[in-house]
């Protein structure tokens, strides 16, 4: 079984490694991996999106590149220039906001310094990973709209879906759901909330891209593909799926890549100009080798996938 590790080059959900099973089928490569605290029933959806890479392959792209956003951490002004000035001609910049322990005032800093680099064209979100209450975001919210220059969109402001739904209602700059959706029917319920302008929509737990084109087409919003922090074979699904959407009006989340130190493609999926190749990645055997997980994490691994598969083949729940 190719079980891959990978080290995080900066902590990510609290883990440092990023771990998972690379599937060989007929149509290609698929990657399973979801988060390790993930029961069996919740990794299902993963293992769907995996399957269908390696058995089935992909519907046909309409478009042959997928623009991607560079993302800004929660760092300071000179950093946050860096990162936008060396982010491969992304247009688009989605900047961290409300970092536990840092001053309001370092938002604002860090935002005017990436309008300063991206200039006056690029666009600029940000995303509060749910840090605010309703009150809070509606008056930051303004704030920050004001110190970038203008905000495409916020990302979970809040952390309920009703939270969400109450600012949206509040505030002119459009909203975004992420950690709202998780499954595959929280983009109906953030749609019969009106909790949101724009879904955040990632492959791997929502079933993969058919899953996903189906769930867009029904939600009938506007969708930004974002990645789990895949290795090059399952961000190559994200991109699948931005490719095949009939409107993609935003940049997406899938320029994460570069957040791993190192890949098992010999060419990974890095943004050129600002966007990502839309291909079928395929595994290097050296570079799968280089990164094979320790033999207690292949058997782990094993018994996980066991597991999961024993929850598809007792039928969807
Ligand atoms: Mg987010």
């Amino acid at each position: 079984m190719n079980v891959f590790s990978i080290p995080l080059l900066t902590r990510f959900r609290g883990i440092t490694v990023r771990e998972g099973v690379l599937l060989e089928g007929a149509a290609g490569w698929g990657e399973f991996s979801p988060f390790l605290e993930y029961d069996a029933p919740t990794s299902a959806p993963w293992l769907d999106c995996a399957r269908e890479a390696a058995d089935l392959g992909w519907p046909a792209p309409l478009r042959d590149r997928v623009p991607v956003n560079v993302t800004v951490p929660a760092c300071s002004p000179e950093r946050a220039r860096e990162i936008v000035l060396a982010s491969s001609g992304c247009r688009t910049a989605k900047v961290k906001v409300v970092e536990p322990g840092q001053e309001p005032g370092e938002d604002e800093a860090r935002l005017e310094a990436v309008r300063d680099a991206l200039g006056a064209d690029g666009l600029v979100r940000i995303d509060a990973n749910g840090g605010w209450s309703v009150d809070e975001a509606v008056r930051r919210i303004g704030v920050l709209e004001r110190a970038a220059g203008g905000l495409e969109y916020v990302e979970q402001p809040v952390a309920s879906v009703e939270d969400l739904a109450l600012v949206r209602r509040r505030v002119s700059v459009p909203i975004a759901a992420d950690e709202s959706i998780r499954r595959a029917a929280d983009p109906y319920r953030v749609r019969d909330l009106g909790a949101a302008d724009i879904a955040v929509l990632k492959v791997q737990p929502l079933g993969g891209v058919r899953a996903c084109l189906r769930i867009a087409e029904d939600i009938g919003m506007p969708v930004v593909v974002s990645s789990a922090v895949e290795s090059s074979i399952g961000i190559a699904a994200g991109v699948a799926l931005a490719a095949a959407l009939p409107s993609l009006p935003h940049a997406c989340g899938l320029a994460t890549v570069q957040l791993l130190g190192g890949d098992v493609v010999a060419e990974p999926l890095l943004p050129v100009d600002g966007y990502l190749p839309v291909v079928r990645a395929v595994v290097d055997e050296a570079l799968l080798a280089q990164h094979a997980a320790a033999p207690d994490r292949v058997e782990h691994w094993r018994r996980r996938l066991a597991e999961v598969e024993g929850v598809r083949q007792g039928g969807r729940p």
